[in-house]
């Protein structure tokens, strides 16, 4: 076993990186156990006009790339790896890495929400190519382009709505013709003329790979099994997000969907463990929000530290 750590980070996206930014400064060297996707969901955008202090606006990974080294030039230390088990139940907490345990005095999970995705072969080759999972983030791209947005719930009715501002059109598919969505989310965006409905259908396939860029996609109603292709530039993806809190199921409060439960700022139920960004906020999920949810995570560790006399 190594030495106790004052704090290990967990997630290397925006919230993560800045967290380690503040804890650096703060002369915690931390650990930022940087996790299956580096970078976080930055990592697979491409531009980003949002955020703040970029006016020509930034790549993603180039976003990223900048906070870790920001944060290393203040001594915080990256390791890949990601955690397979925790035990939370005493201080110091232990956290296994790929297997190897390591003890830290306060843990910051910002191990973000996973975007659920379709599974299709050509799916991921496309991503920042025409298929996105945040239409805030990549809406503007398709200024008069014909964009198409999966699922049923609130999150595909409030893409689908925004997305009316930038598309010629914008097709809203789903699986079932009943809605997980709330009435009043369901209803404005069933009041909105610019959006088609494709109920009971499904995607089949993603086309084109070999252009590098979505064309269009197979669909196939589930109904009749009629398959038809239709053209596409924009394909969001709403059909959910998974939180990366398996290692703390039981131990630490989450909510029935794996998110974690806010005990105020930045405090979980279990003292000394703090969350940041998208593992706990289900609603705004932007690269600014988890940044600032970082800095404060940050500075509780800093002083919930300073408290035990560390
Ligand atoms: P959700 O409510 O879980 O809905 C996911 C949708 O995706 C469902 O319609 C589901 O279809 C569909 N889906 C899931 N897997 C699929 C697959 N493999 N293929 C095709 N379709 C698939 O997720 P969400 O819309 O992201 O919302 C998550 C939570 O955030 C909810 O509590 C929601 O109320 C909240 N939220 C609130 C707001 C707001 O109030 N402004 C905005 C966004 C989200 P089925 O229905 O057939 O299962």
């Amino acid at each position: 076993m190594k030495s106790v750590r004052n704090v290990i980070i967990l997630g290397s996206g925006c919230a993560g990186n800045t967290a380690a930014i503040y804890a650096g400064r703060a002369g915690l060297n931390p650990l930022v156990i940087i996790g299956h996707e580096p970078g976080g969901q930055l990592s697979i955008t491409t531009d980003v006009e949002n955020f703040p202090g970029f006016p020509d606006g930034i790549q993603g990974p180039d976003l990223v790339a900048n906070m870790q080294k920001q944060a290393e030039r203040f001594g915080a230390e990256y390791v890949y790896g990601t955690v397979d088990a925790a035990d939370l139940s005493k201080r110091p907490f232990r956290i296994s890495i790929d297997g190897e345990w390591q003890e830290t005095r306060t843990l910051i999970i910002a191990s973000g929400a996973s975007a659920r995705w379709l599974g299709l072969p050509n799916e991921q080759q496309l991503i920042g190519k025409g298929v996105s999972s945040c239409a805030t983030c990549d809406g503007a791209f398709y200024k008069e382009k014909k964009i198409m947005v999966i699922g049923g719930g609130d999150s595909a009715m409030e893409e689908a709505t925004f997305l009316t501002r930038f598309g010629s059109e914008v097709s809203l598919v789903h699986r079932r013709d009943e809605f997980r969505a709330s009435k009043i989310m369901l209803d404005r965006a069933k009041a909105n003329p610019k959006i088609k409905w494709l109920v009971n259908t499904a995607v089949d396939d993603i086309f084109d790979v070999t252009k590098g860029e979505v064309t269009g996609v197979k669909l196939r109603n589930l109904k009749t099994g009629h398959v038809w292709d239709q053209e596409v530039d924009g394909f969001f993806l709403a059909i959910g997000h998974i939180p990366n809190t398996k290692p703390f199921v039981g131990q630490i409060d989450l909510d029935p969907d794996g998110y974690i439960l806010s005990k105020g700022g930045a405090r979980t139920n279990v003292t000394g463990v703090f969350h940041a960004g998208d593992v706990q906020d289900r609603i705004y999920r932007q690269a600014i929000t988890a940044a600032g949810a970082g800095c404060m995570a940050a500075i509780e560790v800093e002083r919930f530290l300073e408290h035990q006399g560390h």
